[in-house]
């Protein structure tokens, strides 16, 4: 952008501000009303075994729809949710939506679900994680919940004893998006996750970036040292494949096997769906 005096500077910056506080603000409040508006829904995205070729399960993705906004991304909203703190009783939605979605799959498919830093502080997670199971009737092994390192950070004692209890449950936990937050290794060490997930940006950067290329390599060597599969996300193109094949990750997620989609059941065709 062009050079302003400091002046113009302050002047662009809060007048962009305004703007952005409103907007945020208008997100804040219809997200008040989206649960008994009934404006959310799930989409699945396949996970892939990269040994067996296989399916491995779904990752259940939030998606809004507000009649006036139109589709919300979850990367706009769910910040704000969880400033809010909306994102307890939504989040806990997700998880019901979810597990009640997967007990009906004619498949015993696994669903990943993610559950937001806001909501691994609350102290009856547990409970909520256990009553939800068994409500819906989803065998605990069927589902995995997908947390973020900056979950961790904050009260992560608290975190971590919340974590093994939802595993006790017969839960499974991977670590989201790893490689963006801070104390990586730490957290691995402390915490016996069932799941490493690579953030989808080393994959996308990959093929220009060296560097890119060595953080997914040493993230492989790792897991395999602890003992812990690793998943990667964001696989777009063939070439990201064999990349991801040749050196010895465990799982892949990406646009290539298939976008976040609705899932398709049995005898219900789009027509049907759409109604
Ligand atoms: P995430 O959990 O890391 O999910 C993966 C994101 O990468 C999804 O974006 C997915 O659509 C996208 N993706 C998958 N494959 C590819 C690919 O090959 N290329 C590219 N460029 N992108 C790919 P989405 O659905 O927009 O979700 C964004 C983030 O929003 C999620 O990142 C997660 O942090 C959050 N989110 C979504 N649903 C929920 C939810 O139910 N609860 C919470 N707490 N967070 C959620
Ligand atoms: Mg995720
Ligand atoms: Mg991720
Ligand atoms: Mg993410």
């Amino acid at each position: 952008r062009a050079k302003a005096s400091p002046g113009e500077t302050i002047c662009y910056y809060q007048a962009g501000m305004d703007e952005e506080a409103r907007h945020r603000r208008q997100i804040a409040n219809e997200l008040r009303h989206a649960l008994a508006r009934d404006e959310f829904h799930l989409l699945y995205q396949p996970q892939r075994s990269l040994r067996t070729n296989q399916l491995s399960g779904y990752e259940a993705l939030l998606r809004w729809r507000h009649p006036r906004l139109g589709q919300v991304s979850p990367m706009e909203f769910i910040p704000i949710a969880e400033q809010t703190g909306e994102i307890i009783k939504i989040g806990e939605w997700v998880l019901r939506a979810a597990c009640a979605e997967a007990a009906s799959w004619p498949s015993q498919d696994k669903v990943a679900v993610n559950l937001s830093p806001v909501q691994l502080l609350q102290p009856d997670l547990p409970e909520m994680v256990a009553s939800i199971l068994l409500e819906t009737g989803l065998a605990p092994r069927r589902l995995e919940l997908e947390i973020t390192e900056t979950a961790l950070i904050s009260e992560k004692t608290r975190a971590l004893h919340s974590l093994r209890r939802i595993k006790a449950l017969g839960v499974s936990v991977a670590m989201d998006d790893f490689g963006t937050g801070y104390s990586s290794l730490d957290t691995l060490h402390s915490f016996p996750f069932d799941k490493i997930k690579i953030d989808k940006s080393f994959l996308l950067q990959s093929g220009e970036s060296p560097q890119a290329h060595a953080i997914i390599r040493a993230v492989l060597a790792l897991g395999r040292s602890l003992g812990i599969p690793v998943l990667a996300e964001g696989v777009e193109t063939m070439d990201q494949l064999q990349l991801l094949v040749d050196e010895g990750c465990d799982e892949a997620q990406g646009y290539l096997f298939g976008r976040p989609a609705p899932m398709q059941l049995p005898g219900e065709d789009q027509v049907a769906r759409r109604a």
